[in-house]
């Protein structure tokens, strides 16, 4: 395998060694470091439809969007404007405002959620629909499965304990094990685990959350019934079905991944969470779900929940645009140049004889670079990270921004027109060969 060559970006240096100087590691989430690939993140001055262009004036075609909120592309006219129109008016004042409302019932009608109560972050959202849960189940027990993530709530970042069915340990020094010992980590996509933890402690469960088609171990398709399976045993539990769709809600297609399974086979979760798209590229998210579990919430309900900035009118202005363009038509065109892409990759990898496999739920895809089959957060794990790396630069060096991280999806955009894909098929070829 070649050294990497990690490019010349002499003003993202500079600005990486001031950041760095001031910020752990030079970043404000650790994903955008590129630990994982070596080298400078490229520090990012403005961006327009599906093109980033950075502080050396390098320009990249973007498979990251901002980890999934940008459906329409970068810095998109009619969310520009309704945004610009928005924060003449005010940028917030902890009162209800008209965006709040229009951006809960437009959610309400792409989801099977009644009701909505917006936040800021995924971690938030998530955080708040286990606590609802709880308060609403009088039960403590959650199940999360290895290998979804749900942002960085404490009980949530929690690794497999000892054996099937026993309790987690803390994944991250910080979170105490008193955080974690409420919670059951299992194997993805495993039924027998599922069973097995509902036998041992079903009337303590109080909630099974779980990405909806997880995207955060790269793209690993739910099996054949694998959601409807979850909904049903938590049902029969008297436990509460989340599905968090903060990555795959108004992404994997207009009805999230819901809309690929759910509606289909006929499930309904209790709570679901969302964030990303729906926000427009502005700090929003959301958990919601049946009205009588919602009720329980202050301020009618007695479970507290809050948020200075929750709901803010520049953030839901900007989330409201977004889900009234994203027509059928966005889908439709993403879910082709994905198509076009994920094609394309294969075909280069298989002629440079790299083995992979590619998965994808709706318009969201990975691609693993290994030859196991990945159905789980260990089939995951077998991909070859240093080949990722020396596809990553090879691509970052032919003007494609792919996400620093083995074990991402890739997004695209309805911005991402012939130029975008046409860019990124004539750099595959030498990036698969950079990773034989
Ligand atoms: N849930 C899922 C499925 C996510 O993908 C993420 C973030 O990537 C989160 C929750 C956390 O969201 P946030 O980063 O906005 O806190």
């Amino acid at each position: 395998m070649p050294t990497l060559d990690t490019g010349h970006v002499p003003a993202s240096d500079a600005l990486f060694a001031r950041a760095r100087a001031v910020t752990p590691g030079g970043v404000n989430s650790p994903v955008r470091a590129f630990n994982a690939v070596g080298g400078t993140p490229r520090f990012i001055r403005e961006a327009k439809g599906p093109w980033l262009t950075d502080v050396d004036g390098n320009r990249y075609v973007d498979l990251i969007c901002s980890w999934g909120p940008m459906l329409l592309g970068h810095a998109h006219p009619e969310v520009q404007a309704a945004v610009q129109a928005a924060v003449a008016r005010g940028t917030s004042y902890g009162t209800p405002t008209e965006p709040e409302v229009e951006l809960a019932e437009a959610i309400v009608r792409r989801t099977p959620v009644e009701e909505v109560r917006f936040v800021s972050s995924g971690t938030e959202a998530t955080m708040s629909a286990i606590r609802l849960a709880r308060g609403f189940t009088g039960r403590d027990v959650v199940i999360k499965f290895a290998g979804c993530y749900h942002g960085h709530v404490d009980a949530l970042l929690a690794s497999a304990g000892s054996g099937l069915a026993t309790f987690a340990v803390p994944g991250t020094p910080g979170v105490p094990a008193s955080s974690t010992e409420l919670t059951l980590v299992l194997p993805y996509n495993d039924r027998s685990a599922v069973d097995k933890a509902f036998e041992e402690y079903g009337d303590r469960i109080a909630c099974l959350i779980t990405e909806a088609a997880p995207g955060n171990m790269g793209v690993v398709p739910p099996a054949d019934g694998f959601n409807g399976f979850l909904a049903d045993i938590c049902r029969r539990h008297g436990a509460l079905f989340i599905s968090d769709e903060v990555m795959t809600g108004f992404r994997a297609s207009r009805e999230g991944a819901w809309g690929l399974d759910g509606r289909p086979e006929g499930w309904t979760p209790d709570l679901m969470t969302f964030g990303k798209v729906m926000g427009g590229g502005f700090p929003a998210a959301a958990f919601g779900g049946r009205a009588d579990i919602m009720q329980r919430l202050s301020p009618v309900g007695p479970v507290y929940q809050a948020g200075t900035l929750s709901g803010n009118p520049v953030a839901t202005t900007a989330g409201l645009a977004t889900l009234r363009l994203a027509t059928d038509e966005v889908y439709a065109h993403i879910g082709a140049a994905a198509d076009t892409v994920k094609s394309a990759a294969s075909e280069a990898l298989t002629a440079a004889g790299v083995p992979h496999v590619v998965q994808s739920v709706g318009t969201m895809f990975s691609i693993f670079l290994t030859e196991q089959p990945v159905a789980d957060f260990a089939g995951a794990s077998t991909t070859d990270v240093a080949a990722y790396a020396a596809f990553f630069h090879a691509m970052l060096g032919r003007g494609v921004y792919l996400p620093p991280s083995a074990y991402e999806a890739w997004f695209l955009s309805s911005a991402h027109d012939d130029e975008a894909v046409d860019t990124i098929l004539a750099a595959l070829p030498d990036a698969a060969q950079a990773a034989a």
